[in-house]
């Protein structure tokens, strides 16, 4: 703006000497102007730059995406977004009647949708890698224990044992193009891993429709794409109880994803009883209250952080260490913090951990 004023004012002082090139003055001064004109226009579009923030209820959770960029780029594809995430959710919920989960589940009807069997497929995977800690087939458990509903309760011990027998990753068969089960019992719940495959798809439209720069936030666990301007996004990390924050990352395209016993949960004799279980067992998994996973493929963050939690802290973290793209933040029950091979360098300096 200042230097379009400067020349202007040199040609004009230019005019003096040379009285006869009044045309050429004229002229310079309207392309002064013009591009006063257009530099106005630059600057009213960096207004349209904003932060665009829009929450909407799904997933059993508030799920927010903050999209940066122009309005008329960054408010279509939010909607898209939301709108790919709803349908995953409907798709993958388990009490959908609509759901080809809901078919499988109680009438055994195969799965042949290929989104769905994308998904199992990720699934089966962490299953054979973690040995059997992730396991999408615990639904019956789930089930006896009454984390379905509101009234969540400790079942009998004989309860546990009759159900743990339906229970393995080795009861499904998985063919190209289809899901079955080899007894009518077997029943699957894809909510380790689902939400993570959703954040995955929700940021995969808003890349499609042109959104380079946003943050998607499926109740707490979120997604970074590239940076928040000039800036990385900042993710707070969670401690498993309310009142702490253990510290912050500085995020651009990764994954940031927390499984633990605050999410859902019991208490009976003062013993805390929580969704994540250990299929070996059939009780609540043992050794962590909380995990968080920092991953550049929000599902494999997801599936992990579940499976991880299972594991524990000793054999969880050393099978952490193992793996590429990945780091971990646990917090034992005890309250000790623990990083992962990876972070235990300067990167995240602002967690402080229980040697
Ligand atoms: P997340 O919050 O991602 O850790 O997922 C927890 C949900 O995964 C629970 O509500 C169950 O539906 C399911 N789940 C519980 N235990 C397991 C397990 N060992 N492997 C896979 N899914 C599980
Ligand atoms: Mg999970």
């Amino acid at each position: 703006m200042q230097r379009v004023e400067d020349s202007a004012f040199a040609e004009t002082g230019r005019r003096r000497t040379l009285p006869r090139k009044k045309p050429a003055v004229i002229g310079l001064v309207l392309l002064g102007l013009l591009a006063v004109g257009l530099t106005g226009i630059k600057l009213y579009n960096l207004h349209r730059y904003h932060l665009e923030t829009e929450s909407r209820m799904m997933m059993d959770t508030v799920v927010s995406i903050h999209a940066l960029g122009p309005e008329k780029i960054t408010v279509p594809a939010m909607d898209r977004a939301f709108g790919r995430m709803a349908e995953v959710d409907a798709r993958f919920n388990i009490h959908n009647p609509d759901s080809p989960i809901y078919a499988f589940n109680r009438f055994g009807t195969p799965i042949t949708d290929p989104e769905i069997l994308e998904v199992v497929r990720f699934a089966l995977d962490i299953s054979r890698r973690s040995g059997g800690a992730f396991d999408i087939t615990v639904s019956p458990l789930i089930d006896l224990w009454g984390f379905y509903e509101d009234t969540p309760r400790v079942p009998a011990a004989s309860d546990i044992a009759e159900r743990l027998d339906r229970i393995g990753y080795e009861h499904l068969i998985l063919r190209k193009d289809r899901l079955e089960k080899i007894h009518p019992d077997i029943r699957i719940d894809l909510g380790a891993v689902a939400k993570g495959y959703a954040i995955a798809q929700a940021v995969s439209v808003l890349k499609a429709h042109g959104v380079s720069s946003a943050l998607v936030d499926a109740g707490g666990d979120v997604y970074a794409l590239g940076k928040k301007g000039s800036r990385y996004w900042h993710v707070g990390i969670k401690g498993p109880r309310e009142t702490q924050v253990l510290g912050y990352l500085e995020a651009e395209d990764t994954a940031v994803v927390g499984s633990g016993d605050y999410e859902r949960f019991f208490t009976e004799n003062g013993v805390r009883y929580h969704h994540i279980f250990d299929p070996r067992t059939g009780y609540p998994a043992d050794g962590l209250s909380g995990i968080t996973l920092i991953a550049p493929d929000p599902m494999a963050a997801d599936a992990w952080a579940t499976a991880l939690f299972v594991l524990g802290p000793q054999e969880g973290m050393k099978l952490a260490d193992t793996l590429a793209d990945i780091q971990v933040v646990m917090v034992t029950t005890s309250g000790d913090t623990l990083l992962s091979a990876g972070l235990r360098g300067d990167t995240l300096q602002t967690i402080p951990t229980t040697e």
